[in-house]
């Protein structure tokens, strides 16, 4: 830890409240309905979205709104060491932790008796991938065409010793003392997920706080602005 920030530089040449750069692409795959991937910095997520579909087994369709299952997998070769593939509790937890976040910006209740899929593979792990999988997953149910409410985003904060940190990464993961991802909506300015990794003042609490809510501000116009050239060169294109 010691000698991670000298006068105000991160190892990485970023100052204390930079997001990493950033990168988005809107359709990735054919098949799915919508697909976008979304880079922080070494974290790369992709987000496929199936849907509306039929619920099979019919037993668990339910009449008054559509269900969603989201499946986030951290691919074998998106860390350093090879990790083994398949099931982990890990995925499984932030699955759920992705999903309970989507299902209050989708409008389930608009499409009734269906299903919407969320796949989410993470090709590169380097912090907060289940925040850039949120970004992803974000675009990718706009470009599906999911009735939402808003843009959902997500990045985290982090404390270095003394030193209040936006988007962590790299050592500041490992070797740091505090992680703390937050989803939101900038626009109604509303928490969807918050977690937090080590012990805070409550001070230090609350300015972690305006500092993920200023990245995810930023995050949010990032998205905006993808999803506006993307429709741009769509309509060139047709
Ligand atoms: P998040 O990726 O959302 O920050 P964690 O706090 O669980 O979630 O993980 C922090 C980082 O630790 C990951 O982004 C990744 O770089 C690394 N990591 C997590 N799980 C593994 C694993 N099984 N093998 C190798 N690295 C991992």
């Amino acid at each position: 830890m010691e000698g991670m920030i000298k006068e105000g530089k991160r190892t990485d040449g970023r100052n204390l409240d930079e997001l990493r750069n950033l990168e988005a692409k809107i359709g990735i795959s054919k098949e799915a309905t919508g697909s976008a991937m979304f880079r922080m910095g070494g974290t790369k997520a992709i987000a496929y979205v199936y849907g509306p579909m039929e619920v099979i087994p019919k037993f668990l369709e339910q009449s008054e709104r559509a269900i969603l299952d989201v499946n986030y997998n951290m691919l074998p070769f998106s860390t350093e060491e090879r990790k083994r593939s398949g099931f982990s509790r890990r995925n499984a937890e932030i699955s759920s932790v992705i999903k309970r976040v989507l299902e209050s910006v989708i409008f389930l209740e608009d499409i009734p008796k269906t299903k919407i899929l969320v796949n989410i593979d993470i090709l590169n792990a380097d912090a907060s991938t289940r925040c850039a999988a949120i970004n992803a997953a974000s675009l990718a149910l706009t470009t599906a065409g999911m009735p939402m409410n808003d843009l959902v985003t997500s990045c985290a904060a982090g404390r270095v010793g003394e030193n209040l940190i936006l988007d962590v990464a790299g050592k500041e993961d490992t070797e740091g003392d505090v992680d703390l991802p937050i989803a939101y909506l900038p626009v109604k300015d509303e928490i969807l997920l918050l977690q937090m990794d080590g012990i805070l003042k409550n001070e230090d609490f609350e300015k972690l706080m305006e500092l993920c809510k200023k990245g995810c501000k930023q995050i949010h116009e990032f998205q905006r602005n993808t999803l506006l050239d993307y429709k741009n060169n769509f309509n060139n294109k047709s």
